[in-house]
């Protein structure tokens, strides 16, 4: 079933997020942790595909091999940044072979003009999704921002860009990761008032590494609370305490964002089944998140 479709019901969804791997022992591993969280029965998973245009095989592939081996709905992330209108014709073309529902349609970062030659005919993702509309029945989510995207000059400004991704035919959007639900929260009640009405879906990031976690967030633009980071600089040394602190805090944020109206929680599991379960696991015991 497509993902709009599942929008519609009233109970809560959930989403794994993955990556294409690129060696074998990563490869066995995502398997294996596909194998570990198949049983929870999420309502869709995502495959993230690369902003440089090179191997949009990579994506194309895992989509292919999990539609054939696995009962997971899926949704494959697509960027533009690298692409030509006639590339994007030529991947959705095998996304359809394939059978593939649902798009993220993306811009993607803009990679390092001296590493790729970028030859694009898109600036920004709404273009994307404009064209997919003329392409197929997809399903299309976007990307959205609880503190705003870091090229924009304001949160105002990213959201009336992300309408932008609206009018153009979007269906839902997800988030960006965040540790602090107050900025969802506010972000939800700005993109009411500039009448961005799809459901928009936090994504969260079970906290594993702290080292890893602060490169990643400073890269992306997003704030670790002060009270977070002094919690978690306490289990530097100790991994398995930091791990359970870490999934200690994703459920308490989940059940929070349930509680107060979030349409579901997209799972960021960088291809690890641990954290991501327990979390879920908790997370059902205490909520109506499935009927
Ligand atoms: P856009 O929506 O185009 O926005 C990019 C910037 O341009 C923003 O600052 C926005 O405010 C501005 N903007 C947008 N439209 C306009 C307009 N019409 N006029 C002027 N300014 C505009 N990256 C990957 O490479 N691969 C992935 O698989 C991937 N998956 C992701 C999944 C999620 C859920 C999220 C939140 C992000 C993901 N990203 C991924 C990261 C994303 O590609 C980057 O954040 C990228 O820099 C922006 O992509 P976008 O689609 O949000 O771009």
């Amino acid at each position: 079933m497509k993902i709009t479709e599942r929008l519609k019901d009233k109970r809560k969804i959930f989403s794994f997020e993955f990556y294409p791997p690129k060696t074998e022992k990563d490869t066995a591993r995502l398997y294996s942790t596909i194998e570990d969280l198949q049983d929870l029965n999420p309502d869709f998973v995502s495959i993230t595909n690369s902003s440089t245009g090179i191997v949009p095989h990579r994506t194309t592939g895992l989509s292919k091999a999990l539609k054939e081996k696995t009962p997971f709905e899926i949704m494959v992330h697509l960027t533009c940044v690298s692409h030509t209108r006639k590339e994007i014709r030529e991947i959705v073309s095998q996304l359809k072979e394939i059978g593939i529902d649902n798009i993220l349609a993306l811009r993607g970062d803009i990679p390092d003009e001296k590493e790729f030659k970028i030859n694009s005919d898109y600036t920004y993702a709404c273009e994307l999704v404009e064209d997919l509309r003329t392409m197929g029945d997809f399903s299309i989510g976007v990307a959205a921002y609880p503190e705003k995207h870091p090229e924009a000059a304001s949160l105002k400004e990213d959201i009336l860009n992300l309408k932008k991704k609206v009018d153009a035919g979007a269906d839902f959007a997800i988030t960006q990761l965040f540790f602090d639900n107050k900025s969802y929260f506010n972000f939800m009640d700005k993109c009411a008032q500039m009448n961005v009405n799809i459901p928009i879906i936090p994504g969260i990031m079970p906290i594993t590494n702290y080292k890893q976690l602060s490169k990643f967030t400073q890269m992306i633009g997003v704030a670790i609370p002060k009270e977070l980071a002094e919690n978690i600089e306490k289990y530097l040394d100790d991994k398995e305490s930091l791990m359970q602190f870490g999934i200690d805090y994703a459920v308490n944020q989940s059940l929070q964002l349930l509680e107060y109206g979030a349409k579901g929680i997209h799972f960021y599991t960088l291809n690890r089944s641990k954290a991501t379960k327990q979390i879920l696991k908790t997370i059902m015991k205490h909520s109506e998140i499935k009927n």
